[in-house]
């Protein structure tokens, strides 16, 4: 499944109640998603993180198609690696250090 097919089955799948929703309420659910993902990464094993993975993921392409975004549109800023140096690994002298 790719980010498009991902992007159609939620839609389809949650986009009646997300669009009743709104925007800040299906943020506040995707910030909640990732407190749980912190949780999971910090104290939890593999099946936990799986499923806060895939949570914050269905949480993320839910705004993303809330708001109009196509997240295959998004990702292709990073097809070829750095969008700033297109270098992959990255070249950029304002990389982040703590990112390996
Ligand atoms: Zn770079």
């Amino acid at each position: 499944m790719d980010l498009a097919d991902l992007q159609r089955t939620i839609a389809a799948t949650y986009g009646a109640q997300d669009r009743a929703r709104g925007v800040d309420g299906t943020f506040a659910w995707f910030v909640e998603e990732v407190g749980e993902l912190s949780r999971a990464i910090r104290r939890e094993g593999h099946d936990e993180r799986v499923e806060e993975f895939s949570d914050v993921l269905a949480w993320l392409v839910t705004l993303a198609d809330l708001t109009g975004v196509d997240l295959a549109e998004a990702a292709k800023r990073y097809e070829h690696g750095c969008p700033k140096c297109a270098a992959s690994p990255c070249r950029c002298a304002h990389a982040d250090p703590t990112r390996p």
